[in-house]
């Protein structure tokens, strides 16, 4: 199998299976438990978000565990806004986020009255500043942009977002699920107040994440119960999850410069070749930074799902922007906020490597793929054929 769709989810490192298997079978014990059994796993926790705090520069105190991005995401908007409602009901976000910060802002506009202004991005993918500028209102409470695209694997320009909504005090959240294991993430030197992390994205283990929350930043809790995490989100820790997510932050950082620059030289590759063999493709994203690991293309006249199908069956896993909500596909909604219309977009393909791919994985894509593109345009409707 060559696996390609590294934006999804990643495989834990062996490392990180071993350190939650050590959790599980040797320290499974309830943290707030009253021996001394407990007081370790509790001593471990702690470490834990020492550790994590500083690798991602911030402090322990600001790191609060949670199930996953798309929790620390609704924790970050939901518990800023329901904590803030007083200074006003205006929230700043981008067209291109991923639905774990969509969502929670359409339950805001919907359940609980706030605004939102979904920011436009350029034909690279890039979030514009000037209008982020103009969008911030007196009654605006929050910005929220994503630091890396999970689609086309676009950076976004966090410090100079930081700057402008700083210079008008409103604070920044970003999500950084699609950054962290790719790109340095600073949060001093970019001075976010919030930002949220999930642990398989970055070669850690399923069913956890994190939040990072300024210090004096107000926010409500979304899960009530025994008071963990400072009160902020409460339920038993995963002390064996978040052992295998300081594991793998430990080795993505560790690795980061190395891996970078193999990665990008075999998606590079990738690109060139697919450009060199196939007429009439795009690369999503050209020309804007992007993490190192992931190639967006659209190869018109061909649907992305029917490209997809074909690839699996030679044990290539890749993935589509298109979106399948009940039964209908939609197009991705970043794409068509690049300015993509309906059926480029819907011609897209993601391929996201990590450090465990091979040129030989890269060579097998060149190999099969124009193969697939000719056959499917010869019976597509579109022309081309
Ligand atoms: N944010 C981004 C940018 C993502 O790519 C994802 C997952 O694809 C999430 C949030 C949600 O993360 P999780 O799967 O941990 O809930």
């Amino acid at each position: 199998m060559i696996y390609l769709d590294n934006n999804a989810t990643t495989k834990p490192a062996p490392e990180v299976v071993e350190e939650v298997m050590r959790y599980m079978t040797e320290r499974w014990f309830n943290p707030s438990s009253p021996y001394s059994a407990a007081f370790e796993a509790k001593k471990d926790l702690e470490d834990f978000r020492a550790k994590m705090a500083r690798l991602l520069s911030c402090d322990p105190e600001e790191i609060f565990f949670t199930s996953c991005g798309t929790e620390s995401d609704n924790m970050a908007l939901k518990g800023y806004a329901l904590a803030n409602m007083d200074k006003g009901k205006h929230i700043i976000t981008s067209e291109i986020e991923h639905k774990a910060v969509l969502g929670p802002c359409r339950w805001l506009e919907k359940a609980m009255g706030f605004e939102v202004t979904y920011l436009p991005v350029d034909s690279k993918g890039v979030v514009i500043l000037d209008e982020l500028a103009e969008a911030i209102r007196s009654d605006t409470i929050l910005v929220s942009v994503m630091a890396a695209n999970n689609e086309t694997g676009v950076i976004q320009p966090i410090e100079d977002i930081v700057r402008i909504a700083h210079e008008r005090g409103v604070p920044v959240h970003t999500d950084a699920v699609q950054a962290i294991g790719k790109i340095p993430v600073d949060i001093a030197s970019w001075g976010v107040d919030m930002l949220s992390g999930s642990a398989h994205k970055f070669h850690g283990p399923r069913g956890v994440g994190f939040l990072f929350k300024k210090k004096g930043l107000r926010i409500t809790a979304l899960i009530q119960g025994g008071g963990h995490e400072r009160k902020l989100r409460a339920g038993t820790e995963n002390l064996a999850g978040i052992a295998g997510m300081v594991k793998a932050l430990e080795i993505a950082i560790a690795n980061l410069d190395e891996h970078a620059a193999r990665i990008s030289a075999l998606r590079d590759a990738l690109e060139r070749g697919i450009l060199e063999r196939i007429p009439y493709v795009v690369v999503n994203g050209a020309g804007a930074p992007r993490v190192p690991n992931t190639l967006n293309i659209s190869v018109k006249y061909v649907e992305g799902e029917s490209m997809l199908l074909d690839l699996d069956s030679y044990g290539i896993c890749a993935s589509s922007g298109s979106a399948c909500t009940s039964g209908e596909l939609s197009p991705s909604h970043v794409l068509l906020a690049m300015g993509l219309d309906h059926a480029t977009a819907h011609g897209s393909l993601r391929f996201s490597l990590s450090h465990e791919n091979t040129e030989e994985d890269i060579n097998r894509v060149l190999e099969v793929l124009p193969g697939i593109v000719e056959r499917l345009r010869k019976l597509s409707p579109f022309g081309k054929g």
